[in-house]
């Protein structure tokens, strides 16, 4: 298939487009480079950089490469970020996309996948969160890319468009030619790797006050490899009705056992201190993904939190400065 990845020079986009490349598609990569790198495509990649806000450029890239489905993963991708700034995310994340649908639809591509996200189920009632649980978005973040779930839901219904919501957690991990390079960098392991490269001096522990076993938040951590192959298997199933997953590694680590593995891994002290609760966090979030187990046989590769922390570490020691640097 020719599919179009939007953030496809992103840290899960590049990913996907790599598999995609390797599984033997035709890929073209439509990125405004905000948060891509142009190092970060496949070099068997075509690549557009232009923005989704600009509808005559989507219009152009479907017309020229006739895609037959589309991965999207370009989105501002922040919880934080999107409590100060609720409108970068209510608006651009929403118009962006709803250019891209239409435009999809439009031009008649059917198949369409979103990299949605499991901040979908604040307070959730049961924990691994399945797809029942009810939907209350956490943050204008999550919000945004329910809002785009809602469209796709009526494409669906109205112009038998088929599309895939794919709600996960801590995307982590790096294949061995592409990793995590975030300005600024947010996420905990890319940040407990920069202390072990001497970038850092110490990692801050948000909190050792939570219910959960050592006092600090469990969270899933998920291989970016293996979200890549759920997206193709997603993308591949399509004909068969459109679908929605949470993905999940099938368990959690605390944040204490994420630097413990890092300290292994990388044989750095990584000094580490208590510092205050960041607002918005829950003790533990863990999905299930039994449903996309059973329905397209996928289950992680990667389980394992050292296994990932390896290969992370791996491409933070060949690329200490990320991307172009
Ligand atoms: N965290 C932390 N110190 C940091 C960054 C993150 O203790 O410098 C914690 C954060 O509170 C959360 C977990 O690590 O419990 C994962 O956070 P991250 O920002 O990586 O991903 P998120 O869960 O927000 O998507």
């Amino acid at each position: 298939m020719k599919i179009l990845v939007t953030g496809g020079a992103g840290y899960i986009g590049s990913i996907a487009v790599e598999k995609l490349i390797e599984a033997g598609d035709s890929v073209v990569v439509f990125d405004n480079l905000y948060q891509g790198h142009r190092d970060a495509v496949h070099p068997d990649a075509a690549f557009v950089q232009g923005d989704l806000a600009d509808r005559a450029a989507i219009d152009a890239v479907m017309r020229e490469h006739k895609p037959d489905g589309i991965m999207h993963f370009a989105s501002y991708t922040l919880v934080g970020e999107s409590v100060q700034k609720p409108f970068m995310y209510l608006r651009d994340n929403v118009v962006n996309g709803s250019n891209l649908i239409e435009s999809a639809v439009e031009h008649g591509v059917r198949r369409f996948i979103l990299s949605s996200t499991a901040n979908l189920f604040d307070d959730p009632e049961r924990m691994p969160i399945d797809e029942n649980e009810r939907i209350v978005p956490g943050s204008p973040y999550g919000e945004s890319k329910y809002i785009l779930e809602r469209y796709l839901y009526w494409m669906d219904r109205l112009y038998d468009f088929r599309y895939a919501c794919l709600r996960y957690f801590n995307a982590c991990g790096a294949t061995a030619v592409r990793g995590e390079d975030h300005t600024p960098e947010t996420h905990l392991i890319p940040l407990v790797l920069q202390v072990a490269l001497g970038q850092r001096e110490k990692i801050i522990i948000f909190g050792d006050d939570y219910n959960t076993p050592d006092g600090t938040c469990v969270r899933d951590y998920i291989h970016v490899a293996d979200l890549a192959d759920a997206h193709i298997r997603a993308m591949r199933a399509l004909d068969g009705g459109s679908r929605k997953y949470n993905l999940g590694n099938g368990r959690g680590f605390s944040v204490k056992q994420v630097i413990e593995t890092a300290r292994e891994v990388t044989g750095h002290p990584i000094p580490a201190e208590i510092g205050p609760r960041r607002a918005g966090d829950p003790d533990i979030l863990i999905a299930s993904s039994e449903t996309i187990n059973h329905d397209l046989d996928w289950k992680p590769q990667y389980p394992e939190l050292r296994q990932i922390m390896e290969m992370a570490w791996d491409w933070h020691q060949k690329h200490p400065h990320g991307y172009e640097k």
